[in-house]
């Protein structure tokens, strides 16, 4: 159709109307083409905020956003290929072991990553501080990958949803990203274009996260599920909670190095119970006729073994990576240490991410560079005994002012109280596919 860009959707957006499939394609493909310029896709995306977009609009959008570019075809491998998604975090490591984990065990596991942006992570900045790892990899070379070992992560191809890129671009600078529709058709056209089978969607909930309810996150999943549903794809949403980091170290190689000790049977017990949960998720949709109490059997064993860390290292090389445990530089630290005497109650994730990002781990601009050895390493979690002048924390950073100044804020996120706190829940809930 012809679109009207203001008679058609914009006008009755801001009337609270519902959009037909139509109209969003016409306004999808406008946006790729450059007929529909940036001011007036800006006001569709403020009118869509305001008031609001409909299960099925979400729906429409992403299969719209999903055309707008290539779709990879993973059917000649013949099997499924598992993927993961989650909707950030602050020291969230869990794709470095569990696509190799999940590969160990039998699988297929195949994921098109982002970077990190603002106080959380990306895959593919903590790939790429392993010297060597290319994250680019040829559409040919990515399934040929997968067959031979049965684990790739690259890059988003440029070609994948284009449709997003613009869009993206234009909601994080017009303060239009918190609509629950957007961010799903978002993030799901993305995976649904990369062509994997199965995905696992780890959905965190708190101060460090996007959504800072359960409700929230549960709604988001909702819309995940039944985009993926409209593919005939199984989505399955896990909900996490995000108050605190995950494991102890945030930043990029800091985070590898973590990683490799989950991978290698030990590292801490936050990372390892959310990673055996999404294996277990994973494993039993697969084709390898397990049940989940023995998926998460056979991932945990593939940890005490060996197995996956061997596998790890594997796919590490085969991506061009040189990676040797405990050959890491660590960046001169700051520390910070308790005021007083208590148990720490709560640990801020958000503190701990920005102290991460003033560190020079993170990015404030999506084309900065970011520092592969700076972040935070905590030396407690919350419900640690602590007394006055025990380090919690420490920031490592290239520059003086910026250790200074990153230890400034990590010092902040710590909070100290004088009864011993009741420890909360990291996994809130989980919904199967729709
Ligand atoms: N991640 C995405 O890929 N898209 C969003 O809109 C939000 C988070």
């Amino acid at each position: 159709m012809t679109l009207d860009v203001v008679n058609d959707v914009i006008v009755p957006k801001r009337d609270g109307e519902e959009l037909d499939e139509a109209r969003l394609r016409a306004f999808v493909n406008g946006v790729v083409d450059g007929s529909v310029p940036a001011y007036q896709a800006s006001a569709l995306l403020m009118a869509i905020v305001l008031r609001g977009f409909s299960a099925a609009e979400t729906v429409a959008l992403a299969r719209a956003l999903v055309d707008s570019g290539k779709v990879l075809d993973l059917s000649v491998l013949g099997r499924p290929v598992l993927d993961k998604h989650s909707s950030g975090g602050v020291g969230d490591k869990v794709t470095l072991v569990l696509a190799p984990l999940v590969a160990s065990c039998g699988a297929l596991f195949g994921k098109m990553s982002g970077r990190g942006l603002g106080h959380t992570g990306g895959t593919l900045d903590k790939l790429e501080s392993i010297p060597g790892f290319r994250v680019q990899l040829s559409q040919g070379d990515f399934l040929r990958q997968i067959e031979r070992i049965g684990v790739a992560v690259v890059s988003q191809s440029e070609r994948v949803v284009p449709a997003d890129r613009v869009l993206y671009a234009l909601r994080d600078v017009t303060g239009t990203v918190d609509s629950e529709g957007l961010i799903a058709a978002s993030i799901m056209a993305k995976k649904i274009a990369s062509g994997t089978s199965v995905l696992a969607l780890d959905l965190t909930v708190g101060t460090g996260a996007f959504m800072k309810t359960l409700d929230q996150a549960r709604s988001l999943g909702r819309l995940c599920r039944l985009i993926g549903k409209s593919y005939g794809r199984s989505v399955s949403c896990l909900y996490t909670a995000m108050d605190a980091p995950l494991g102890n170290a945030v930043g990029n190689r800091l985070e590898v190095e973590e990683a490799w000790e989950v991978l290698a049977g030990a590292g801490p017990a936050d990372v390892r119970e959310i990673v055996l949960e999404l294996a277990a998720v994973l494993l039993a949709a697969a084709d390898l006729k397990l049940g989940e109490t023995e998926a998460r059997e056979r991932a945990a064993r593939a940890l005490a073994d060996g197995r996956a860390a061997e596998w790890f290292e594997r796919w590490v090389a085969v991506q061009g990576g040189r990676f040797k445990p405990g050959e890491f530089h660590r960046l001169a630290a700051a520390e910070v240490r308790a005021p007083r005497e208590g148990w720490v109650s709560a640990v801020d994730a958000l503190a701990v991410g920005r102290a991460a990002q003033r560190a020079g781990a993170g990015r404030r601009r999506a084309d900065d560079e970011v520092d592969a050895e700076a972040g935070v390493v905590l030396e407690v979690k919350t419900g640690a005994a602590v007394a006055a002048g025990d380090v919690l924390g420490r920031v490592y950073s290239r520059g003086r002012d910026t250790r200074v100044a990153a230890a400034g804020l990590l010092s902040g996120a710590f909070t100290i109280a004088d009864e011993t706190p009741v420890a909360p829940p990291l996994v809130l809930g989980r919904d199967e596919p729709a």
